[in-house]
C-alpha cells in the first residue's frame, strides 16, 4: 500500500469528532490510514450529577474506548468545558498539534455554531491554518512545508450560510461502527444528553437495548444528511448508487487550508468512486 493518509479531527468536546465524522474515521481506518481524534476541552462540565476532574477523567477513558473501536487515537486537551477561548496560548497549542500530527486532512467545526467551544475550536484551527507553515511562529514545533487540506464537519445551521458539502460519503457500511464508538460515551449518550433533553427515563438499562436505542436516536441524522446531500451523492457515486445511499457524512472545504479541489478530493477520499 502507498503511504497511509493522515486524518486529524479537531473537535471541542470528547465525542464531537466521532459524532460528526465517525463514518469517515472508520472508513479511513478500515483502509489502513491513520486517524487522530482530538478534543480541545476536557469535557469537565458535561454532566448533571458529577462534574470537574472526575468527569474529565471519565470522559478521557470513554474517548480512549471509542478510539479503540477503530484503532484510532483520541487526544484530550485540558481546557475547561464551556470555557475555551481563542487565546494566543490555545493557538500555539493547536499549531503544535497540527504540525506534530502532519495531517493530510484536518476536520473541525464551522465557525458559526450553537456552542461557544465549537465556535472557538473552529476559530483556533482557522487561525492556525496558515501559520503552521511559518518557521518562526512557534519555532519549538517543526513547521510544515505545505498546508494540510482543512474542511468543516457537517451541521444543520442555516445562518449566515447553509452547510454546503464539497464531498459527501456513503457511511452505510460503517453505521454500526459509528454507533459502537458513540456507545462508549456512556456519560453523554446515556446520561447527560438524555437528562438535558428530558428523556432520561427512556434510556434502557441493559447494554444491548441501550445500543439499539442509541442507534435509533442517532441514525436519523445520517439519513437526513444523505437526503440533504443527495445531488452531490448522485454526482459522486453515480445515479444508481447515489440515489440509494441511506446514510451519509459530508465535509465542506475551508478556504484557509490547502484547497479541497478535485485532485484533493480524489486523493483524500479514495473510497468514493467519483462517477462525475
Ligand atoms: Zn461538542
Amino acid at each position: 500500500m502507498s503511504t497511509p493518509l493522515r486524518l486529524l479531527i479537531i473537535g471541542a468536546h470528547p465525542d464531537d469528532a466521532d459524532y460528526a465524522a465517525g463514518g469517515l474515521a472508520s472508513l479511513y481506518r478500515a483502509a489502513g490510514h491513520v486517524v487522530g481524534m482530538v478534543s480541545l476541552t476536557n469535557g469537565d462540565a458535561g454532566h448533571h450529577v458529577k462534574a470537574g476532574p472526575t468527569l474529565a477523567q471519565r470522559r478521557w477513558q470513554e474517548a480512549q474506548n471509542s478510539a479503540a473501536v477503530i484503532g484510532a487515537s483520541y487526544q484530550i486537551f485540558d481546557f475547561h468545558d464551556g470555557e475555551l477561548m481563542p487565546t494566543l496560548d490555545a493557538r500555539h497549542q493547536v499549531v503544535a498539534l497540527i504540525r506534530n500530527f502532519k495531517p493530510d486532512l484536518v476536520l473541525t467545526h464551522r465557525p458559526n455554531d450553537y456552542h461557544p467551544d465549537h465556535r472557538y475550536t473552529s476559530q483556533l484551527v482557522q487561525d492556525a491554518a496558515y501559520v503552521v507553515t511559518v518557521p518562526f511562529y512557534v519555532p519549538s514545533a517543526p513547521y510544515l512545508s505545505r498546508d494540510p487540506v482543512i474542511a468543516y464537519l457537517p451541521d444543520f445551521f442555516q445562518k449566515p450560510t447553509v452547510f454546503e458539502p464539497t464531498v459527501a460519503i456513503d457511511v452505510g457500511p460503517v453505521v454500526d461502527k459509528i454507533v459502537a464508538m458513540l456507545h462508549c460515551h456512556t456519560s453523554q449518550f446515556y446520561e447527560w444528553l438524555p437528562f438535558n433533553r428530558g428523556v432520561a427515563d427512556q434510556v434502557p438499562a441493559e447494554d444491548a437495548h441501550r445500543r439499539q436505542w442509541l442507534k435509533d436516536w442517532f441514525i436519523p441524522k445520517l439519513r437526513s444528511q444523505a437526503d440533504h446531500y443527495r445531488k452531490l451523492l448522485i454526482k459522486l457515486y453515480g445515479s444508481e448508487r447515489g440515489a440509494k445511499i441511506e446514510f451519509a457524512e459530508g465535509f465542506e472545504g475551508c478556504e484557509y487550508g490547502a484547497p479541497l479541489d478535485d485532485e484533493a478530493r480524489r486523493r483524500l477520499f479514495p473510497f468514493v468512486p467519483f462517477a462525475l
